[in-house]
């Protein structure tokens, strides 16, 4: 099975925008996201404009706010702390990289954790470590409904886990936790991350090492989540050698067409979600 995460983010988005019309209708408002935006990194402006095209189409009211990439630190912090009483803001996120002189740690703390949609705020990694409601990272969100689509039981079943950043390998790690999975996480000490991957019901790649994990890495029937984004010669390819990996898998997320779509919509329910949690 090929899980088409195209497919899924569509439908993802189209209830989310009944949710807002009955949320305009019992509310009188409607969610809103702010997007920060430093410099003129190419791509993150392309994730802002789909991020911003996107929210629109299903109901937001949505801004980017632009910097240059010579703006200081104080004129963002000012700035979202202006947000962060904001009524009409339901979600703030700093798209990241930032340039060097910015601190991303005092930028992501000073969201305020009930607008932080993104899911970095040391309270909402707490809260999501901790089993309490919380926002969670937008990627990993993703992975798990792809994964949900699959497989509705994932009690007792082993995951391996290739990467342990905060932006994918842990989260992910805490939300299979959660739903009763053993989880392994791996990295770029691991010993035999071959043998690791052979013991895995499933497996979530989130390195950035083009075709990383082979046909003969991959358990018979396990279900595989590519998370990778690689540009090489011939195109964008995940982390997983799909090719190989398809022949033996129960599932697998294709690259592209997989979890990329699955993060923007993502972020466009994590963004209702802190409107509705605001509001109740
Ligand atoms: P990251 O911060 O660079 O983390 C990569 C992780 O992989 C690190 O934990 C690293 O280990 C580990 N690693 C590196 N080489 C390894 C190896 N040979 N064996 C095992 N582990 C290894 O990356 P990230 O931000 O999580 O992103 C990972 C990939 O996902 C990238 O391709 C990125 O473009 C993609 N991505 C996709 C989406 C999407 O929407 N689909 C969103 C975000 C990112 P150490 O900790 O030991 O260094």
């Amino acid at each position: 099975m090929i899980i088409d995460g195209k497919k899924t983010a569509e439908k993802l988005r189209e209830d989310l925008k009944k949710k807002i019309i009955d949320l305009k209708s019992t509310f009188n408002s409607v969610p809103g996201l702010t997007v920060i935006l430093v410099g003129d990194d190419p791509a993150s402006k392309i994730y802002v404009k789909n991020k911003e095209k996107f929210s629109k189409e299903v109901g937001m009211n949505s801004e980017v706010i632009r910097y240059p990439k010579n703006v200081e630190e104080s004129v963002i912090l000012d700035k979202i702390m202006e947000l962060n009483k904001d009524k009409k803001i339901s979600g703030i996120l700093v798209q990241l990289p930032l340039p060097k002189h910015i601190s991303k740690k005092k930028v992501i703390e000073t969201i305020l954790p009930a607008k932080d949609v993104d899911g970095f705020h040391p309270v909402n990694v707490g809260n999501l470590s901790s089993g309490y409601d919380s926002s969670i990272p937008c990627t990993p969100l993703g992975c798990f409904l792809l994964l949900k689509k699959v497989e509705k039981n994932l009690s007792g079943k082993h995951a391996v886990i290739i990467g342990r950043s905060n932006l994918n390998g842990k989260p992910m790690a805490q939300l299979l936790l959660k739903e009763n999975c053993t989880v392994t996480i791996t990295h770029s000490k691991t010993k035999d991350l071959k043998e690791e991957c052979l013991k895995a019901d499933i497996i979530v790649a989130a390195v950035g090492k083009p075709k990383l994990v082979k046909g003969d890495w991959v358990k018979k029937n396990a279900i595989v989540i590519d998370v990778g984004i690689n540009k090489t010669e011939s195109g964008i390819v995940g982390d997983v050698d799909f090719d190989e990996v398809s022949k033996v898998a129960r599932a697998i997320t294709p690259v592209p067409g997989g979890v990329g779509p699955m993060t923007i919509a993502c972020l466009l329910n994590n963004t209702v979600e802190c409107f509705k949690r605001a509001n109740s």
